[in-house]
């Protein structure tokens, strides 16, 4: 079966010819891919991880797959170990964004494609193409959910009834992650209109990216700061109706930080998130985590794999955005996929009756 065809193949092009010029059509199973993903501290990342290489080796692709725990000299060294193996693709899920150019530039000058996978690879021209979501909507989602659930909207876009005025707060992703700054101004072009007539009051004051940001995306910063800002600004009376968390870990520290100050119940804040991670579909069904943003990570491993495997064998690759990600030294081709807003009243149809979770792992 396809298993043998993939080993003999693989056998076959182990025979240097002496030319290792690219040539299209050139067989190419067999071939090393570097895969990289930032940390096994988020389960999400773990499943790219998992799909990106079973996909790659079901195509015939030997995988070097690496996590590096969200350290950058680590990420870098790994790049350069699968530069060194002979990796003739990388895909990478870079921890931050800008460090990874003269390993880049190495990968370039040795004939080496890079997809950029997730994160936006920024200001080296030595990246290839862009795998991802429609990150700008997913803030824009993470917003929308944000209002649904305080009654500002209806989960059909119609207005709702309720008038506020609601105290919400702020968070942001790592500002090292280009992702975070899209999240972010997807959010809070979506916030504005209520921000700017008092519908929505942040009531810290703390409403820049820089101030929101969260470093490394850690669940303990946003439990911290959360602490702070509710012992800062709501004194007495003031409470919290809502917090735009941008991803499922910092929303555990979050409501963990509110449930330390005595919100529970029907006073908990309506909290967002991202990613469909188990722990916050959970909290969902419990009725605790408002919303998430899924973001089919099966689907984001296919295009990439794809990607790879089209550039190795120099056929064409698909891309559905060539404007929106400029990494400061090119514009990237993207190809851009769908988030989906969770709530409690549509998890099942979305993450279950579509596989991605068995009903089992929810309960
Ligand atoms: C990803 C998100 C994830 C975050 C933290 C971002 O780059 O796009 O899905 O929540 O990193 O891991």
């Amino acid at each position: 079966g396809f298993t043998m065809v993939a080993a003999l193949a693989a056998c076959g092009s182990a025979e240097k010819t002496g030319d290792d010029t690219p040539k299209v059509g050139e067989d190419v199973a067999g071939s090393l891919v570097g895969v990289t993903m930032p940390t096994r501290s988020s389960e999400r990342w773990i499943a790219d991880g998992d799909n990106v290489k079973a996909a790659l080796e079901k195509l015939g692709y030997k995988v070097s797959l690496e996590y590096a725990e969200d350290k950058i000299p680590t990420q870098v060294e790994q790049i350069e170990n699968q530069i060194s193996q002979g990796a003739r693709v990388l895909i990478v899920a870079a921890i931050d964004g800008t460090a990874l150019t003269t390993q880049l530039e190495a990968a370039k000058e040795a004939g080496i494609k890079v997809i950029s996978y997730d994160r936006l690879i920024r200001n080296t021209d030595a990246v290839d193409y862009y795998a991802s979501f429609d990150n700008y909507k997913v803030g824009v989602q993470q917003a929308t959910s944000l209002l649904v659930g305080l009654g500002l909207k209806k989960e059909d876009g119609s207005d709702g009834d309720a008038k506020g005025p609601f105290n919400i707060e702020l968070f942001a992703g790592s500002p090292d992650d280009n992702n975070a700054t899209f999240f972010y101004n997807g959010a809070m072009d979506t916030l504005k209109p209520y921000l700017d007539n008092k519908t929505l009051v942040v009531q810290s004051g703390e409403t820049d990216f820089k101030t929101v940001a969260t470093l490394q995306w850690k669940p303990e910063t946003a439990q911290a700061r959360m602490e702070n800002v509710i012992t800062k600004a709501y004194k007495g009376d003031t409470k919290v109706d809502g917090v735009l968390s941008p991803y499922d870990g910092m929303s555990i520290g979050i409501l963990s930080a509110l449930g330390s100050a005595g919100y529970k119940g029907d006073d908990i804040p309506v909290v967002t998130g991202q990613d469909a991670e188990e722990a916050s579909v959970k909290s969902i069904i419990k009725g605790e985590q408002y919303a998430t943003i899924y973001k089919d990570t099966r689907q984001l491993a296919d295009v990439a794999v794809s990607m790879a495997d089209k550039v190795l064998k120099g056929e064409e690759v698909t891309v559905n955005n060539t404007e929106d990600y400029d990494n400061g030294k090119k514009v990237v081709p993207s190809q851009l996929l769908e988030p989906v807003i969770v709530y409690k009243d549509n998890y099942k149809e979305v993450l279950v009756d579509s596989g991605y979770y068995k009903e089992s792992d929810l309960s």
